[in-house]
Order: structure tokens, then C-alpha cells, then sequence
């Protein structure tokens, strides 16, 4: 069915009534996200059953994830996988379908979307003895024979967050990911002389560029990391989450072993399935985030003090750093709204609001169990 079904002849004149926006309005909502779902769907359903399996995207993802598709653990929560918005990763899809074509077209060769095989030998590691091997499918960005011939990974980035690519240097997930794409060729005979990773802002489609040498230290980064993750499958339950979990996380929320990772309790969007329970564990978790509390506070202090030194000057290059502005724009003054409510004598919408949870030290103080 879909999200707005026909209410027969639209009006003559005048258009719609404006009470029938609020109606209009829903609908056109609830279509924009099944819109989503369902184009989700599709792009999953594509992939098949090799959504399950290791790729190299997953080289450099989470390594519990990476343990369980390797360990061949089925799926608990696959209609997260099927069923989510997956906003983020699909608007990145298609700006890879819409876009890399053309950045292709202004290399020398460039191609698109090339399907490559990794194959990396696998050795027992108390006898140093050959056990098999491990083969990881995955498909190019993009491949160019120019400069002795290269891979360019397009990574689409949350609006804004370009800056902090440009300053850290590549994620090192990123890494894995392209040097097993870049071995993969080698391993079919093709020369791959450098690696780029092109960084795009979503929100206005600037870019930041990051190449290093492809060596054969690399190759062997690759061949170690393919390694260390077949090791983790032996026990997947037990290897490192690569993310911070259900509500925290869009990679958990919409990750197929959610069940798995965070318990049979665990739902995309809720993060009360990571807390924790015996009073020495809510003991650390409280230590941290009172450490973490301490630094964010003296951190946004340095942040305020930079910001205002920078001001508002005009946009432009300034040494290694850029400034520009996004558009204005206007925002609810809740302040005035509520005067203005009580002015008319309207009822203030309420909701109810727990009590703060106040998280302090209390040295040398030992709890009574
Ligand atoms: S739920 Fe999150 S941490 Fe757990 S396997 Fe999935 S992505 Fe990794």
C-alpha cells in the first residue's frame, strides 16, 4: 500500500485546504522513509547471500562483525541488514554510482567497479605450517593506469566532517580496506604503484585527497590483517567490537549480529542493552565517564577560546586552513515560544523527564554490599 492513497478530485481553485496539510505532511514523511527502506532492500537484495560473507569493505570494519561472518555464525537480526533507512549508506551509494563515472572518464583507464579476488595463504601459527587459504571478494572505486597505476577509494563523509579527515590523516579502517583491493590486483598481475582515498563532503561535495605509495610492506599489511581476523573467528563472541553499539552507533543499529554482539535484549536505537550490572563494572564505567568529563569540559573550554579567536572573518584560505559558512537559516526561539503560548493562554506541551543522574568521585569511600 502506498504512503498516501488517492482522496479523489483535488479542488478547482484555491488549492489544498490548509487543514489538510498536517495529513499531507504525514504521508509525504512516512513515503520519504519507506523510500529508503525500500531502496535499501533493493541494494541489499543485490548483494545476495555475499552480504554474509567477508569483503573487503569488512577488512577494515568491525572485526567481531568480520569474526562472525567468517566464522559462518547466522545472522541474528538480518532484517536490519533488509529493512533499515540505512539513510547514510545508501545517499553514499548513490553519489558513488553518479559520480565516479565521470571522475573516471578524466583519467587515463580509469574503471569503474572492478570485481577482484584477494587470496592470502594461511599458516598454522604454533607450526608455522601451511593450513589453506583465505579468499576475500570485493570491487574497486575506481582503477587508473596512470603513474605507474593506482586505486582511488571515494569515501562520502557526514556534512561538515571533512575537516576532520584533512587533519588526521587517513582512518585506518580506510586503509585495510584499499590495500586489499590494490594487493588484489597486484596478486592478478595488474601494476598498482600508489593508493588514494578521495573524501567527500555530502553536504556540498568538496573533497579532500589522501595518496600513499602501494609497497610491499603493504601488500603484507593486508595478507597480516586477512590473518588476524581468520584468528578471530575461532571464538567471534570474543573478539573486539569495532563499534560502540545500539544507539550509539548507525553501524550497530543496523548491523545483522546485534543479537549476537549485545544480547538477546538488544534493539537498534536503545543503548540500555550495553549497560552493565555487578557494582564493579558500573564502578568503571562510572570512573571513565567522569574522566572522559573532565577532559571534554577543559577541551571545550580551548575549543571556545580558538573559536573566538578565529571570529567570523571573511571566507577564504588561511594557511593550511580553509573558511567558508554555510547558509542562514532560521531557528525555533523556544523562549518566545513559550511566552508566547502562555500569552494566549494555550497549555505548554510537557513531557515527563527523569532526574539527572549525578556521576562524582568519593575517594577512599567503599560501597557497604
Ligand atoms: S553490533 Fe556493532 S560491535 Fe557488534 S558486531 Fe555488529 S557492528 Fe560490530
Amino acid at each position: 500500500m502506498s504512503a498516501l492513497e488517492p482522496q479523489g478530485m483535488a479542488p478547482a481553485t484555491g488549492g489544498l485546504p490548509v487543514e489538510a496539510i498536517p495529513v499531507l505532511r504525514k504521508g509525504l514523511e512516512r513515503a520519504a522513509a519507506r523510500a529508503f527502506k525500500a531502496a535499501n532492500r533493493d541494494n541489499q537484495a543485490r548483494r545476495g547471500d555475499r552480504m554474509w560473507k567477508l569483503s573487503m569493505s569488512d577488512l577494515g570494519g568491525c572485526t567481531r562483525e568480520a569474526a562472525y561472518k567468517l566464522a559462518d555464525v547466522p545472522p541474528t537480526d538480518p532484517e536490519l541488514a533488509y529493512d533499515t533507512e540505512a539513510r547514510q549508506a545508501l545517499i553514499g551509494t548513490w553519489i558513488h554510482e553518479k559520480y565516479l563515472p565521470y571522475f573516471a572518464a578524466e583519467l587515463a583507464d580509469g574503471e569503474v567497479e572492478m570485481p577482484v579476488k584477494l587470496t592470502v595463504p594461511l599458516f598454522d601459527p604454533a607450526t608455522g605450517e601451511f593450513t589453506g587459504t583465505q579468499v576475500v571478494d570485493g570491487t574497486t572505486d575506481l582503477y587508473t593506469s596512470v603513474m605507474g597505476g593506482g586505486v582511488v577509494d571515494l569515501k562520502t563523509l557526514g556534512a561538515y566532517l571533512l575537516g576532520g579527515v584533512e587533519h588526521d590523516d587517513v582512518r585506518e579502517e580506510h586503509r585495510h580496506q584499499v590495500r586489499g583491493y590494490a594487493t588484489a590486483l597486484r596478486q592478478w598481475g595488474m601494476p598498482v604503484a600508489w593508493v588514494a582515498w578521495l573524501y567527500m563532503d555530502r553536504a556540498n561535495g568538496e573533497v579532500a585527497l589522501h595518496i600513499e605509495p602501494f609497497t610491499e610492506d603493504s601488500e603484507h599489511a593486508t595478507e597480516e590483517r586477512v590473518r588476524y581476523l581468520v584468528g578471530l573467528a575461532a571464538a567471534p563472541d570474543a573478539a573486539p567490537r569495532g563499534h560502540r553499539g545500539p544507539g550509539l552507533s548507525w553501524v550497530c543499529d543496523g548491523c545483522a549480529w546485534l543479537k549476537a554482539c549485545f544480547g538477546p535484549d538488544a534493539e537498534p536505537g536503545d543503548s540500555s542493552a550495553l549497560q552493565v550490572h555487578t557494582a564493579p563494572e558500573i564502578a568503571f564505567a562510572a570512573e571513565k565517564y567522569a574522566e572522559l568529563r573532565a577532559q571534554i569540559g577543559a577541551l571545550e573550554k580551548d575549543r571556545d577560546m580558538y573559536g573566538a579567536m578565529v571570529g567570523r572573518p571573511k571566507p577564504g584560505d588561511y594557511g593550511d586552513m580553509v573558511i567558508t559558512y554555510g547558509r542562514d537559516s532560521e531557528q525555533v526561539d523556544k523562549e518566545a515560544a513559550v511566552e508566547m503560548l502562555t500569552l494566549l493562554g494555550a497549555e505548554i506541551p510537557m513531557r515527563p523527564r527523569r532526574g539527572n543522574r549525578n556521576i562524582r568521585y568519593r575517594p577512599g569511600h567503599t560501597s557497604k554490599e
